[in-house]
């Protein structure tokens, strides 16, 4: 039995996506213990204060479940604990500060060619012209995304918590709504991107969300490749990789993803194909596209940059002959 400490955590007992019994432990070690606590704290090291307290008498246990294949974290953080670490943990002017770096040229096109390629798709679905769009940002964040959406003329809506967030959203165009809200609404896309990771009852937050879409649902995630293979060959690193990359700048590589996609008190739940194969077949969608794809931009500043923007374009035409990516999924009602 692995602890936990019930003041600031509780247990998912069965699988919380397809609340099956029959799961299996796949990792376990104390939230304060080596390696786990060199993990967290060398993860918040650069972006704000850990309370050890809240964390002592709770183990950090990963579990699969056997029918779904979701890998989770069982032990997950109450509400308030949830508070401390988004906004203690992780600083509010540290990351202000990182999302605006974020708002550059390249970043634009990106996420503008992402939309680009979900907009179309609306119309090939319902037929609708982008200024007649209802788009919903779960977990709108700094709102880079949204403020995209609303350049194409859709209407945007958005749930976030704390005025701070609000207020930028007011700025850009886009109606902050309650939780509540969005189960008598109706949206033409609703975009999660990086959400699904972090939630605590998954099945219940897609639920509602499929059934709020009239178009296209999309669900991005973190991905790992061979998580078991590489917990038993190299165990779990003691230095987070999201902090090796602030010091150093290098890349991240596929092991430093895997970790990634199974962050400590951050990261509850890892899909697996499967998973999403469940969650569509209990929730009457189904999987239009698994690729992330964006429409490329030209850059016609000089020659150079031509030629670079040219052969991105031959990168996203490669890929999309590609096996399928994991951790992205286009989905529409059936
Ligand atoms: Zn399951």
């Amino acid at each position: 039995m692995s602890h936990c400490n019930t003041k600031f955590f509780f247990e998912r007992a069965v699988c919380p996506i397809c609340a099956s019994r029959a799961t299996s432990k796949i990792y376990e070690c104390g939230l304060t213990s080596s390696p786990i606590k060199d993990l967290i704290s060398s993860h918040y090291r650069s972006q704000g204060i850990v309370d050890w307290s809240l964390f002592d008498g709770t183990d950090y246990e990963l579990r699969k479940c056997d029918d779904c294949k979701l890998i989770y974290q069982k032990n997950v953080p109450n509400d308030h604990v949830l508070d401390r670490i988004y906004n203690e943990m992780i600083a509010p002017d540290g990351l202000d500060r990182l999302e605006e770096e974020r708002l550059t040229i390249d970043n634009f096109e990106r996420l503008a060619g992402e939309l680009g390629v979900l907009f179309r798709w609306c119309a090939r679905i319902n037929g609708k012209h982008p200024s007649k769009i209802r788009f919903l940002d779960y977990g709108f964040g700094h709102g880079r995304w949204a403020r995209i959406a609303r350049a194409l003329g859709a209407t945007v809506f958005a749930t976030e918590t704390g005025d701070a967030k609000k207020a930028i959203a007011a700025g850009i165009g886009v109606e902050i709504i309650s939780d509540d809200d969005i189960d008598r609404m109706r949206f033409d896309i609703v975009h999660t991107e990086q959400v699904f990771e972090h939630l605590v009852d998954p099945a219940g937050t897609f639920k509602r969300l499929s059934a709020a879409t009239d178009g296209i649902f999309k669900l991005a995630v973190p991905h790992h490749r061979n998580l078991e293979a590489t917990l038993a060959s190299k165990g779990i690193p003691k230095e987070s990789p999201f902090h090796q990359k602030q010091i150093t700048g290098r890349r991240l590589s596929m092991a430093d993803y895997t970790y990634i996609s199974i962050l400590p008190l951050e990261h509850l739940n890892t899909y697996s194909p499967k998973t999403i194969d469940y969650l569509t077949r209990e929730n009457g969608m189904r999987v239009v596209s698994t690729k992330r794809k964006s429409s490329v931009a030209l850059v016609p500043t000089d020659l150079g940059s031509l030629v670079r923007s040219s052969l991105k374009a031959g990168a996203m035409a490669a890929k999309m002959s590609l096996p399928r990516d994991t951790g992205y999924y286009l989905m529409t009602p059936a």
